[in-house]
């Protein structure tokens, strides 16, 4: 094995959003180079990388031709498909490899994976057509809800089926196009959400920062808590199952694992996104080490950092929506001493479009909590 990409090198992002914007912030501290690839321009990655390469990612020969420049290719952005993650191997290491993606970014297989290697989920089916459909509702029961397999996310394309008679109109609505397939999974009367953040480094070594618990509004997360307030074991279990589905993948990076707390103390994953996750934005912060320094550690084999948290945190987001009375009133949320504000650089403030995030730091994690929420809702007290 080649020994560590070192500060100096270049790393490249597949991707152009926020999360690639906090890698590349991350990665610029400790002296990397950083260049970013997608379809876009000006973008939140881009506006602090050292290069912007606009490409579609079905352009093979402009990924390879990206690869070539850089010393390591990760992505924040996991619906690259196979094709573009095997070109770009190519000419640089992809971490994590391109497989790790085909597995998260269909929900099947997803689903298919984690139940097979022993992992918690909710009941689910395979449905190809509205037949299938009737036939999984009759085997699952109502309430359930039907997802596309492929390209979902913050709650798109998905549909609630609240009795069976319910199912041909859902199988219409969520217009599954031929050949496509979708996933019937058993609604979860939730306790909680809750999420585990881990990365493994290149020697199999696993880190995680602990469990956060999620609030989300409209499908979208709204809110993220850390410590998360359960019981120890429960903790306990969350971060084997998060540390176990990152060993069964043998990821190189950051993952981060969704999960459902049943009412009766059970823990169900729900989702697994290959890379820094939202309810993680917090962890710049509030630990030693972010989950942005993490993934570039682990992707440059470096030993990874302590995740410790320095304060307990809370996090809120801001969705375009924020803008829909004028410019939110940064000086307001400036006002709390003990919370931090993070921007984009998105121009456009689009309804539930993540524009930026708060993060608030506490004595505790509830006050975390109440410390975000006043400063999101002094953006816009001011309004008449
Ligand atoms: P997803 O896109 O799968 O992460 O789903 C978005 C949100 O929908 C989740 O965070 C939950 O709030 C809700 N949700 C998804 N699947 C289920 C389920 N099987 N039972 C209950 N709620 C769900």
């Amino acid at each position: 094995m080649s020994g560590p990409i070192l500060p100096g090198a270049t790393v490249g992002v597949l991707g152009s959003g926020q999360l690639g914007r906090m890698f590349a912030i991350a990665a610029r501290r400790m002296g990397y180079r950083v260049h970013t690839f997608s379809p876009d321009d000006d973008t939140p990655t881009g506006q602090v990388a050292d290069r912007e390469i606009r490409g579609a990612y079905d352009d093979l020969d402009a990924v390879r031709s990206f690869a070539q420049g850089v010393d390591v290719v990760t992505f924040e952005f996991e619906n690259v498909s196979s094709a573009a993650a095997e070109a770009a191997a190519e000419h640089a290491p992809v971490r994590p490899a391109g497989c790790v993606l085909h597995t998260t970014q269909n929900r099947l297989r997803e689903k298919g994976f984690l139940a097979g290697a022993g992992f918690p989920v909710a009941p689910f089916a395979a449905v190809r057509s509205a037949a299938e459909l009737t036939a999984a509702l009759v085997r699952l029961g109502a309430p359930a809800i039907l997802k596309t397999a492929g390209w979902g996310y913050d709650g798109k394309g998905q549909v609630k089926i609240a009795a069976p008679e319910e199912g041909d109109a859902a199988w219409d609505s969520l217009g599954v196009r031929g050949g496509d397939e979708a996933v019937l999974e058993a609604y979860v009367d939730f306790e909680r959400e809750l999420s585990v953040v881990a990365a493994r480094g290149l020697d199999g070594a696993c880190a995680h920062f602990g469990v956060i618990a999620n609030d989300h509004s409209r499908h979208i997360l709204d809110v993220a808590v850390a410590p998360a307030p359960v019981r120890p074991d429960t903790a306990r279990e969350a971060v084997e199952i998060a540390c176990g589905v990152l060993e069964e993948l043998k990821v190189v990076g950051a993952l981060c694992v969704e999960l459902f707390l049943t009412r009766d103390g059970r823990l169900l994953v729900n989702e697994l996104a290959p890379r820094p996750h939202n309810s993680g934005h917090l962890t710049f912060d509030a630990c030693v080490t972010s989950q942005f320094e993490q993934q570039l550690r682990a992707i440059c084999g470096l030993p990874l950092g302590a995740t410790e948290m320095l304060r307990p945190a809370a996090m809120a987001n801001l969705l375009g929506d924020l803008w829909q009375g004028g410019e939110p009133d940064w000086v307001a949320a400036c006002r709390f001493p003990e919370v931090k504000l993070h921007l984009y650089g998105k121009a456009t403030p689009r309804p539930g479009r993540k524009m930026g995030h708060l993060t608030a730091l506490a004595q505790s994690a509830g006050e975390a909590r109440d410390r975000v929420l006043a400063a999101r809702a002094a953006l816009t007290a001011g309004r008449t």
